[in-house]
């Protein structure tokens, strides 16, 4: 058992999905051949004059709403200078004082069910930097394709609510499907478009003192998340215990390695020197258009997951593995329709569905069973039409195809068997070839009824209606 405690605060980055940049007309896409995508303004060359993407203020602002935050009515733009390769201008325009919002909240649910709030400090709007590519050697080469896109930073608040790496990962998996859910992220962390920096620090139990922190840089997986807190307080608890002292410092993450690196002590960086930006006008928010947003904000998962256990009586766990994405959610609505059980269709979306989905690295978008077809795969199973075992056959089918159930039923010859006396006939030839079992069975061994029953089922080849088996053979064993 530790002797301390972890302290985090988390900074995250988003890229807002806007169709262009923050301050000029050029596309907002990934990847692309370097600096195909740039502009005298995202190239800040002198003379050039930014214009403000309304779609990104707009899109910080349903952001801050959904995250319970208070809105600033007047918020200025800020130029934060610092001098690095990937910021052409030699500053950044940020949000320094009053950020768009600010004061707000987030529920987590952690793996023990319990729920936890999580403070939000602030959430505002800021340009991309370019990137810096390291070619190798002493070169480097920059790439301005990501200069000047949208970026959205959400910043929790001080003193921490975040204790440990399985809440950090909490925290961001909760921001993440949130930001998806508000459709201004498309929360592709692989692509960095949301990318997670967690500060941390360690302190005595029962201390209300904090200790130094050090800050992971752009992590960009939740493992990398949960991985790099949990190195980090493994790494400082050491140090502390040896009579060591944490220095303030800005930490890298080696994903391969599974550690992290020094970047740059804190006392080395620079003091940015805000100060307002004169090329862009105050943004100001009228009661009415912060309300009119408030209203067009879509159902937020943890009240799609109260109405999904009241509406569908699925379990809250289902419910929670079901509203964790938009697309799922989604689906599984566009499936559980009036006519079948909406908890059979619940149990195949978090399950087999879910287990193909996995195997094949597909989405749930992409995948070429419908909804419909799912539902009509439950259906035909419901009425027994076929079996339990056959309808996951089936499905892998209609997977791979994008056939539908009752094609492939026809075309394989699928269907249960109904006739008992075909079953009979091999419930006989079952216990004809298995005397010993039999035997066993008789002197009150149970358990040993399944196997016969796997054996019939075998035959059949899943067919055969499993109670129908098991009657049968109850029967004759008797
Ligand atoms: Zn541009």
């Amino acid at each position: 058992m530790s002797n301390y405690e972890t302290v985090i605060g988390m900074e995250c980055h988003a890229e807002l999905l806007t169709e262009s940049k923050m301050f000029c007309g050029c596309a907002n896409e990934f990847g692309g051949a370097p600096n195909t995508r740039t502009c005298p303004v995202c190239l800040g060359l002198p003379g050039s004059l930014p214009v403000m993407n309304k779609l990104a203020v707009e899109l910080v602002l349903r952001t801050a709403l959904a995250l319970n935050c208070q809105v600033s009515r007047d918020c200025l733009f800020a130029r934060k200078n610092y001098f690095y390769p990937d910021i052409p201008k030699g500053y950044q325009i940020s949000q320094y004082d009053d950020p768009i919002g600010h004061s707000g909240y987030l529920d987590i649910t952690l793996e023990d069910g319990s729920s936890k709030r999580v403070h939000i400090r602030r959430v505002h709007l800021e340009e991309d930097t370019g990137k810096l590519i390291h070619a190798g050697g002493n070169e480097s080469e920059v790439d301005y394709n990501r200069s000047g896109v949208p970026l959205m930073e959400i910043v929790t608040e001080f003193p921490p609510d975040l204790h440990s790496a399985e809440e950090a990962r909490a925290y961001l998996e909760k921001l993440r499907t949130i930001l998806v859910y508000l459709n201004v992220s498309d929360g592709k962390m692989e692509e960095g478009h949301l990318r997670a920096e967690p500060n941390l620090s360690i302190r005595p139990v029962g201390s209300d003192k904090f200790g130094v922190k050090t800050e992971i840089k752009n992590l960009n997986s939740f493992k990398s998340v949960f991985k790099g807190v949990q190195y980090e307080v493994e790494r400082q608890s050491a140090l502390l215990d040896e009579g060591g002292v944490v220095r303030q410092e800005t930490l890298g993450w080696n994903d391969l390695r599974g550690e992290t690196y020094h970047m740059r002590f804190k006392e080395e960086e620079q003091e940015y020197r805000y100060f307002p930006e004169p090329d862009l006008v105050p943004l100001h928010f009228h009661d009415a258009d912060i309300e009119a947003a408030r209203a067009a904000l879509p159902e937020l998962p943890d009240a799609k997951r109260e109405r999904f256990v009241t509406q569908y009586g699925v379990r809250p766990y289902d419910a929670a593995v079901l509203t964790s994405s938009r697309s799922v959610a989604d689906f599984y609505e566009a499936a559980a329709t009036d006519g079948v059980d909406p908890k059979a269709i619940a149990n195949y979306v978090t399950g087999e569905l879910a287990r193909l989905l996995n195997a094949s690295g597909q989405d749930i978008t992409q995948t070429k069973v419908t909804p419909a077809a799912l539902r009509d795969l439950i259906v035909l199973r419901d009425s027994g039409k076929i079996t339990n075992g056959v309808a996951k056959t089936v499905l892998e089918k209609m997977f791979e195809t994008g056939q539908s159930a009752p094609e492939i039923v026809e075309a394989e010859g699928l269907a249960a068997v109904d006739d008992e006396g075909a079953i009979a006939a091999e419930v006989d030839k079952v216990l004809e070839a298995n005397p010993d079992v039999v035997a066993k069975i008789k002197a009150g061994n149970d358990k040993s009824m399944a196997f016969l029953t796997g054996q019939v089922m075998r035959a059949t080849k899943g067919k055969a209606r499993p109670d129908v088996v098991n009657r049968l053979l109850a029967d004759r064993i008797k």
